[in-house]
């Protein structure tokens, strides 16, 4: 199909009709394909050609949509995954295994520093959070010999920071490993890592591609152009024969732009098996096809929101990297032209009381383990996706108890206004 403009992306890339063909992208929900002789289906767990034999490794629906979000981010490969979480994981365990270490930002998702911190911690990965606002000497003394990749959030789920991707990507550069960005809350309408210097994107595709709250899934897009073979000896599971696969070498027979997603495939989704359902996919595919409108009126709905908190007294401080006055509005500009995020930190006066108390008057936001979604919603993180960490984890991460996550839906801004401020009129001093 033609290039397209990324609007026309949203509803057509990763899937053309041919005649007579559903226009819709098709639910194919079989686990399984079938072939006529044993030597074709042979050929496919070789990898010697290309074609669907078990959903778990490919299925026809996934594929489609991957193609489409692919598209969007402008990489050379992708893949979809059950969540966000096993997107997270398998593009960092794709190139690092015990005995390795990354070097990650400080502020990002809760979630991903439990993965990290904790659980890939107990598989021998190690990990240095760095403050996204250190200086350059700073970042390079976070290196070791031993790094395998760089990990950041292009905006950070609660933190709201924007990370300086020339700063991250220079470092990562210079120390000849990849610069991995997880880019679910600015999404490619609004920000594209692989033209800011990113290697490798990941979504949680839950939040704003799916934007309805239908389905938990995620995604990792490869740029193609990490040249992996110049650090043979850093990343051997792309450079050297894979055992468990026929002793293919992924640089040698998928290039640098299928090398790292095919491993993925081939061996962390056989054997992890975090495979999105088709039907969940389709889901997926329904979200992404307004995601070019809904995003701009996330951002102009949460503009105007962080505007009336910002002049209003029971409120102590508000970030939005969208608000000139915030201290990531610069590199937002620099970043994110067009638009951040609908969602807004805030701080109601009167610490994590306040903050429980206008939670509580609030009608049209729903209190709810969610963000990035169509309907308004919001969250208090020291008490519930942050709940794990102590005070000076939770100081790192940029989250204080009064913090209030309000993330802003595309329902009539005078309706979500008069909401919030019905709510802080309800908070006693
Ligand atoms: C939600 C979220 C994740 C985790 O994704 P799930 O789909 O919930 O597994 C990762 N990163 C960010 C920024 C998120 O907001």
């Amino acid at each position: 199909m033609r290039e397209h403009r990324q609007n026309t992306m949203c509803l057509h890339a990763g899937y053309t009709p041919g005649n007579g063909d559903p226009r819709n992208i098709p639910i194919i929900q079989s686990t399984t394909f079938r072939y006529a002789t044993g030597e074709q289906m042979g050929a496919l767990f070789d990898l010697e050609a290309s074609g669907y034999f078990y959903t778990r490794l490919q299925n026809p629906t996934n594929d489609k949509v991957a193609a489409k979000i692919c598209a969007l981010e402008g990489g050379t490969a992708a893949m979809l995954t059950s969540s966000g979480q096993a997107a997270s994981f398998y593009a960092v365990f794709n190139i690092a295994s015990c005995g390795d270490h990354i070097v990650s930002s400080s502020t990002i998702y809760g979630g991903t520093y439990n993965l990290f911190a904790v659980t890939m911690k107990r598989m021998g990965i190690s990990f240095t959070f760095v403050d996204p606002d250190c200086t350059p000497e700073e970042l390079n003394a976070a290196f070791q010999p031993n790094t395998k990749a760089v990990f950041g959030e292009a905006i950070a789920n609660p933190a709201l920071t924007v990370l300086d991707f020339e700063k991250f990507s220079k470092a990562a550069h210079d120390h000849g490993v990849p610069l991995i960005i997880d880019n679910t809350f600015a999404t490619p309408i609004n920000c594209k890592p692989l033209s800011l210097g990113a290697d490798i994107v990941i979504h949680s595709t839950t939040k704003y591609m799916d934007g309805h709250a239908n389905a938990v899934g995620g995604a990792i897009i490869d740029g193609g152009r990490f040249d992996w073979t110049r650090y043979p000896e850093k990343f051997p599971g792309l450079c050297t024969p894979d055992e468990s696969y026929h002793g293919v070498t992924y640089t040698q027979r998928f290039g640098l732009e299928g090398a790292y997603i095919t491993k993925a495939t081939a061996q962390l989704m056989r054997d992890f098996g975090s495979v999105p359902a088709p039907m969940n996919t389709y889901l997926l595919n329904v979200g992404l096809e307004t995601l070019h409108l809904r995003m701009p009126r996330h951002c102009e709905n949460a503009r105007r929101v962080a505007e009336l908190l910002q002049s209003h007294p029971k409120v102590a401080w508000v970030r939005y990297p969208g608000l000139p006055s915030d201290p990531y509005y610069k590199l937002a500009q620099k970043y994110m032209p067009n638009g951040t995020c609908g969602v807004v930190s805030f701080g109601v006066k009167g610490g994590r009381k306040g903050a429980e108390s206008f939670m509580a008057g609030l009608e049209l936001a729903s209190i709810a383990t969610h963000v990035a979604d169509a309907k308004t919603c919001v969250l208090h993180p020291a008490s519930t996706t942050h709940r794990q960490m102590n005070d000076t984890e939770l100081q790192n991460a940029g989250i204080t108890p009064d913090l209030v996550r309000l993330s802003v839906g595309i329902e009539d801004i005078d309706d979500i206004l008069e909401d919030v401020e019905r709510a802080l009129s309800q908070v006693t001093p």
